[in-house]
């Protein structure tokens, strides 16, 4: 059962750093799209962000916005307005919820950003299929909406080994997007400055993933739910020096947490690994119902889907193109396993949580009897909890509870 006191969330003291810096960036870009000082491009969240900024766009990530949608619990009034124009409530609910308040011009931004009445405007998109083929379809929504050039990378899926094969064809189709935003953007392609931004990608990288890699330590200084709010600017400022200060910042302080045995979750007693997206209006719930069973999620797939490894400032496309497809979503899934594997051996999890998000099966690995495999190699048991990231109608709160309850409880009598 779990403990009748109310659990103790331990206040990361960067957050306020981070509120700012994220406020900064919406009120930048929504100066720039009500005066046209800078150019800006839309982009799917793993999807070439660096060519963007090298060529001076500011960038907007429709996905952070639709998780924004979820986290405020806007979304679920908003889907059926994308399904009345005939978007299926089966599909991924990102898209739903931003068409959604897009028909009904509405935002969340307005209330979290006084002075912000809408997203910003795009004068291009730019999606990468690395992910799903949703990304493309919302894309052309606007597109047609609002008269605005498309352009994309179609990446390969299921991928086993990434060979030379599929790093030509990404690489390839990303140059090929050269012209088009050179043509957007009025600026000429400059390849130094490309090759500064995927240093300072590289670095926002190595620093979300030192972040991330704190909660290998037993008690964990930090849970996947503070993860979910401290990747904002891994999301959308990456590439920039204002994320690297930040997760400097940040690092400080969780280092200054390991030294001090400062844990996340008071009385750690059970460690478990999230697989699947977040059910972003239920974070909080879940954040807190998981810390009175003394419980924390260490470590997620999701919070780690923002580390390109790969990048290198010498080889800028070709590097790119082998970190976009490198990508846990990208791969096979006997890539998947190996990956997980070494994910719960590192940070020391006693069990696996998977999330089935009804409306992102790309994002949902429990269908084609995952778990039971990695149960069998790993030995430690999984719980599967049916949910969604942005439609709460897909969650029951009741069933979820009950589950994880048993579940916890069945980890502490092993
Ligand atoms: S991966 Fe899932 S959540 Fe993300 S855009 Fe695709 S369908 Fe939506």
């Amino acid at each position: 059962m779990p403990d009748e006191k109310k659990p103790e969330r331990r206040k990361i003291a960067a957050t306020d750093t981070m509120k700012k810096i994220m406020a900064d960036y919406f009120y930048e870009m929504d100066g720039a799209a009500k005066t046209g000082s800078a150019k800006i491009a839309w982009c799917t969240s793993v999807g070439p962000a660096e060519l963007l900024r090298a060529m001076g766009f500011l960038v907007h990530f429709p996905e952070n916005h639709g998780a924004m949608l979820g986290a405020t619990r806007m979304a679920t009034d908003l889907i059926p307005h994308a399904n009345a124009v005939g978007y299926s409530p089966d599909i991924c609910s990102y898209l739903t919820s931003d068409v959604g308040a897009y028909i009904k011009g509405v935002t969340p931004l307005s209330k979290a950003y006084p002075g912000i009445e809408s997203v910003p405007k795009p004068d291009v998109l730019v999606f990468n299929t690395n992910q799903c083929r949703d990304v493309q379809d919302w894309f052309d929504w606007y597109a047609r909406e609002l008269n605005v050039p498309i352009v994309g990378v179609h990446t390969h899926r299921g991928v086993g080994d990434v060979t030379d094969a599929h790093i030509d064809s990404v690489a390839r189709q990303m140059e090929n997007l050269v012209p088009t935003l050179e043509e957007v953007s009025g600026n000429k392609f400059d390849f130094t400055r490309l090759q500064e931004t995927v240093a300072e990608s590289l670095e926002t990288s190595r620093l979300w993933k030192k972040v991330l890699d704190t909660a290998s330590t037993v008690p964990s200084p930090l849970t996947f739910f503070d993860g979910t709010i401290h990747m904002g600017p891994a999301v959308v400022l990456r590439g920039t020096k204002t994320a690297n200060e930040y997760y400097r910042l940040l690092l400080a302080e969780l280092e200054g947490r390991v030294r001090d045995g400062v844990a996340a979750v008071n009385g750690e007693a059970h460690r478990l690994y999230w697989e699947g997206m977040p059910i972003w209006g239920k974070l909080r719930d879940l954040s807190m119902l998981f810390a009175s069973l003394k419980t924390c999620v260490v470590a997620s797939t999701y919070c780690n889907s923002w580390i390109f490894e790969a990048f290198d400032p010498e080889d800028p496309f070709r590097s790119m193109a082998r970190a976009y497809t490198e990508l846990f979503i990208v791969r096979s899934d006997a890539s998947k396993e190996e990956y997980i594997k070494r994910m719960c051996g590192f940070f020391k999890v006693d069990g696996i949580f998977y999330h089935d998000a009804k409306t992102c099966p790309s994002n949902s690995n429990s269908r084609y009897r995952m778990p039971q495999r990695l149960r069998e190699a790993l030995g430690i048991p999984f719980v599967t909890v049916n949910g969604d990231l942005n439609d709460l109608r897909c969650y029951s709160e009741e069933q979820a509870r009950t589950q994880i309850e048993a579940f916890v409880e069945g980890i502490a009598e092993k």
